[in-house]
């Protein structure tokens, strides 16, 4: 396995992450969610020289304009698409022709990851910092404060508790950071080069 597998790997579940991101707001705006994942779709194959106007999705996919322009607009919000203002070839009416930007979907994607890291970060932090005690039986987990105010027994099922080791837990924490920053740091490269 080399690091540059790992690294595709990584840069897949980002983009997933995305598209998770683009059902839930889809959802939310009372749209399809499979049509907004289905434009994403469309948005990566169209040229960003030339974009692509709502009304040319409805002849391609059958889609309302109003229904694509909500969608676009979530990408945009998003910050992933942008549009430029063009003229309707026939009629000369103005028309918007959206593209994917990139580098601004590269961005909406370091994005989430340094959120990520955050939160990593803070796990790591809450970790380190609490002694834990677990449920043999159940496995319910218990800071001290909680267990010792049990008396040191599950509130599910009246076990005992007994202290938790957290050290092998810790340390995948620390190698999702490590990994996570190296990836951040290259991100940052390809965006901004250098
Ligand atoms: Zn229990």
């Amino acid at each position: 396995m080399s690091g540059e597998g790992n690294g595709n790997n990584e840069d897949d579940k980002s983009l997933e992450g995305l598209r998770q991101l683009i059902r839930m707001l889809a959802v939310k705006s009372g749209i399809d969610e499979a049509m907004a994942d289905d434009l994403f779709d469309l948005l990566l194959t169209v040229d960003p020289e030339k974009g692509i106007s709502d009304e040319e999705v409805e002849q391609m996919k059958g889609y309302k304009q109003a229904d694509v322009r909500k969608v676009f607009r979530i990408f945009y919000d998003l910050r992933i698409a942008s549009y430029r203002r063009g003229k309707h070839p026939d009629t000369g009416a103005t028309r918007y022709y959206w593209y994917l930007d990139s580098r601004d979907a590269d961005l909406a994607l370091l994005r989430r990851k340094k959120q990520v890291l955050e939160k990593l970060k803070m796990r790591l932090e809450y970790e380190r910092s609490n002694e834990f005690y677990v449920c043999p039986k159940d496995g319910t987990r218990y800071t001290f404060d909680y267990a010792y105010e049990y008396q040191f027994t599950c509130q599910k099922c009246g076990t005992m508790l007994v202290p938790e080791d957290n050290s092998s837990y810790i340390r995948v924490l620390e190698n999702r950071i490590s990994r996570l920053e190296e990836e951040i740091k290259r991100d940052e490269r390809q965006i901004f080069g250098h």
